[in-house]
């Protein structure tokens, strides 16, 4: 048995999702012809309560799209300092945009409304002018972490004070959702741009969507092109994103009680000083002194379990729709015998 927890954008196509690929209708999509991807689109923006929708190879794509279309060159953008956008995106906001991060440290990943207002820059020459906050939510590197939708609307209000666009890095946005109960449209009323990923716990083979105002959408349809994503029979990879909508957001609660699983069993360990909250589908171990993470993994290697050492000490597993409850029955089983 192979058990991979290093991501979940390890995930294969199930045999259903390859069925929905094979009898997609598609069509040139740079010239909007392709009724796959207008279905996805649509199918995205009318969940979310937001007017249009753009289908991007990739996550960091379409937060790259965004942050493109929200500011202009010598801006400054708000965010946590482990944020995807700011930390594993190469740099791009700065090569793509020409503006500048203001990190702020935040709890597990989750910045709050005053840690932002006092984070905006005065109109002064000598500053740069603060046009974005972008958000996490899930947080990747705070272990999963969702946000309390009562300071994100505290966080939107300050946004509209200050006259500052708010972008949803909504990678995980469905485990979120999922874990919270909570509406996508109680998001697409906040935010002015949100991106979601399907290649993550949808189980998607690529591919993201980005949803905000006609305007917005129109904008980032430009910029997509210029980024070299304008894509063209690409309705085969969007009906996978059609079927997962169906199929795989109920699930992911499954995903959720699998990683609450690895959590109690790697909590009994003497290597384990300490496990970030588990609020969804990731699980991120600190290990003891003395116990590098690196070699934790390669302990659990030759059992047929990959997991990524993301830090010296610290171990992550995270939990997709290829672990199924007899794989982490398994994991479980090696855990105890560490
Ligand atoms: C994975 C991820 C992305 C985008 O990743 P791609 O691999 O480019 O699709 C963006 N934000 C977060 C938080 C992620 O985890």
């Amino acid at each position: 048995m192979k058990i991979d927890f290093r991501s979940d954008t390890v995930t294969k196509p199930t045999a259903a999702m390859l069925e929905a690929m094979m009898q997609a209708e598609v069509g040139d999509d740079v010239f909007g012809e392709d009724p796959s991807i207008n279905l996805l689109e649509s199918m995205v923006a009318e969940r979310f309560g937001m007017q249009a929708a753009i289908y991007c190879p990739s996550g960091t794509m379409s937060n790259q799209i965004a942050i493109r279309c929200h500011t202009q060159p010598g801006d400054e953008v708000i965010c946590a300092s482990n944020a995807h956008v700011y930390i594993y995106e190469g740099g791009g906001i700065a090569s793509n945009s020409g503006s500048q991060v203001r990190a702020i440290d935040g709890d597990n990943g989750r910045i709050n409304a005053s840690q932002v207002e006092t984070s905006i820059n005065p109109d002064d020459v000598h500053k740069a002018r603060t046009s974005l906050v972008c958000l996490e939510n899930t947080s990747n590197r705070g272990g999963g972490a969702c946000y309390d939708l009562e300071e994100i609307k505290k966080i939107r209000k300050v946004c509209t004070d200050y006259n500052l666009q708010l972008h949803l890095d909504g990678a995980r946005l469905f485990n979120a959702i999922v874990a919270k109960k909570e509406d996508p449209k109680q998001y697409g009323a906040i935010f002015d741009s949100i991106s979601i990923c399907l290649n993550k716990g949808l189980g998607c083979p690529i591919g993201s969507v980005l949803i905000g105002n006609k305007d917005f959408i129109k904008k980032a349809r430009r910029i997509r092109k210029v980024f070299g994503g304008g894509m063209r029979q690409a309705g085969f990879m969007a009906a996978a994103g059609v079927y997962a909508l169906q199929n795989h957001i109920d699930r992911l609660a499954q995903d959720h009680a699998h990683a609450k699983q690895i959590e109690a069993a790697l909590a009994k360990k003497d290597f384990v000083a300490s496990i970030l909250p588990v609020e969804t589908n990731i699980v991120i171990a600190t290990t003891k002194d003395g116990f590098p993470a690196k070699q934790i993994a390669e302990k659990l290697l030759p059992k047929g379990i990959q997991v990524m050492a993301i830090a010296e000490q610290q171990l992550r597993f995270v939990l997709h729709l290829d672990i199924s409850t007899a794989m982490v029955e398994e994991t479980i089983t090696q855990i105890s015998k560490l």
